[in-house]
């Protein structure tokens, strides 16, 4: 006998997020922008306001009470997000702003440190900005060049164009594990062997991975791991950036200023050990632990049980998008190689008109290039409409979507 899936209860996680008991428009909301940002469960925001109502202080500089425990929540919400991520040791996970700004750091340390002209990076035509421009901007300051991996028909990598691209010029490749605007899940290990096989180092940018895959950093086999905390049910302005110890020791400092020094002499200064090298300033404490928290509370749901309710919630939207007469879906077709992030165009409709009367029907979506214009070029749209679910999210949300697209038809027969 087969093992049945696990599933969790979608109505009591419903419970746990009470922004979603309201109307828009005058119809019950139905939040379909997740890949944006998650709503938060109350367990994370009880959580923050714990902190800042008992635990509050400086971290790492105190002698007192207060800031010991302070440090201590901070450093126990390190170890949650390094377990969270399967990482080696606690000290590979740097707290950062967020999945843009981890890039950005091995961007400017790694990059300005090890990339000469002529290198190359290589990026993909499905990623974000984010994991675009920080490349283009060290490129510019080293003469390092970037390529683009191409994607097939339904929007995923071809690796026979990355074996193309991987040569003894490459020095890194810089992947998303899962895109935002179509939401390929790509096969990161796979990818990892091939670009380790030319001596190469593999950051994965995981804004989108972490909220739906289980992430296990070692088992992927990368050498940098980019977390968002606002689109896993945490905060915004947190995030982590997990890198290989090794790595990191080698790192020059991101920023300069408190927190990340040894000595400060008159002309020069040494360094803290990692991670608090790349921690100049005073953090986050609260976003750090309500990250932390949000890890603990997707951890309760467990990975399974969340990709067994999101392969269903996909086979039910694809149902659903596929009975709207000039809907086109872009993306994998295949379930098992996607989140459930849709974009799609409706055929004659600009997509800020689709999200418009979307909107009047209390429905939120995207619409626009989702920080992706290199594939919006490369399938030829100047936008799409984005219906993105998370794991708070029902099938009658999905059929609410298409009831709403029919009215949008209407408008514009
Ligand atoms: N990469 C991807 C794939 C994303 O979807 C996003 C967020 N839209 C980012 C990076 C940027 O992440 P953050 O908002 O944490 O800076």
């Amino acid at each position: 006998m087969s093992k049945p899936a696990p599933v969790f209860d979608v109505a009591a996680v419903r419970r746990d997020f009470p922004i979603l008991e309201q109307e828009i428009n005058g119809r019950a909301m139905v939040y379909l922008d997740s890949a944006a940002s998650s709503q938060k469960p109350r367990p994370v925001i009880d959580t923050i306001s714990a902190f800042y109502l008992t635990d509050n202080a400086n971290v790492h500089r105190g002698l007192y009470e207060l800031s010991r425990r302070a440090t201590e929540r901070f450093e126990a919400a390190r170890r949650t997000m390094a377990s969270f991520l399967n990482a080696g040791h606690e000290r590979e996970v740097v707290w950062v702003r967020g999945a843009t700004e981890a890039i950005n750091l091995v961007a400017a340390t790694w990059g300005a440190a090890n990339l000469k002209p002529g290198d190359e990076v290589i990026l993909t035509c499905l990623e974000h900005h984010s994991n675009i421009v920080p490349w283009q901007l060290v490129a510019q300051r080293t003469g390092a060049v970037l390529r683009y991996v191409d994607i097939d028909d339904q929007g995923r990598l071809r690796l026979d164009h990355l074996d193309q691209l991987l040569s003894a010029r490459t020095r890194l490749m810089a992947c998303g594990h899962v895109s935002n605007a179509l939401g390929t899940i790509n096969p990161i290990a796979e990818i990892a062997r091939r670009v380790h096989a030319v001596g190469a180092l593999l950051l994965v940018d995981g804004a989108q991975g972490a909220p739906h895959v289980r992430v296990d950093v070692q088992a992927l086999d990368c050498d940098f791991y980019a977390v968002s905390g606002h689109k896993m049910c945490g905060p915004m302005g947190i995030g982590v950036l997990w890198g290989r110890r090794e790595l990191l020791e080698a790192m020059p400092p991101y920023q300069g200023g408190g927190e990340m020094i040894d000595q400060v002499l008159p002309e020069a200064s040494t360094w803290a050990a990692v991670p608090h090298k790349f921690e100049a300033g005073t953090p986050d404490v609260a976003g750090a632990v309500g990250m932390a928290a949000a890890a603990d509370y997707l951890a309760a749901i467990g990975h399974e049980a969340m990709a067994a309710q999101e392969q269903q919630l996909i086979r039910h939207a694809q149902r659903a998008l596929g009975n709207v007469p000039g809907v086109r879906v872009f993306g994998p077709v295949d379930p098992a190689e996607r989140i459930a992030v849709f974009s799609f165009e409706l055929a004659g409709v600009h997509p800020h008109d689709v999200a418009t009367i979307l909107d009047a029907e209390g429905i939120a979506v995207r619409a626009g290039h989702h920080c992706a214009q290199i594939l919006m070029r490369r399938l030829q749209v100047p936008a799409t409409t984005r219906a993105s679910a998370y794991i708070y999210n029902t099938p009658d949300d999905f059929d609410r979507l298409a009831a709403a697209l029919e009215v949008v038809r209407t408008v514009f027969a």
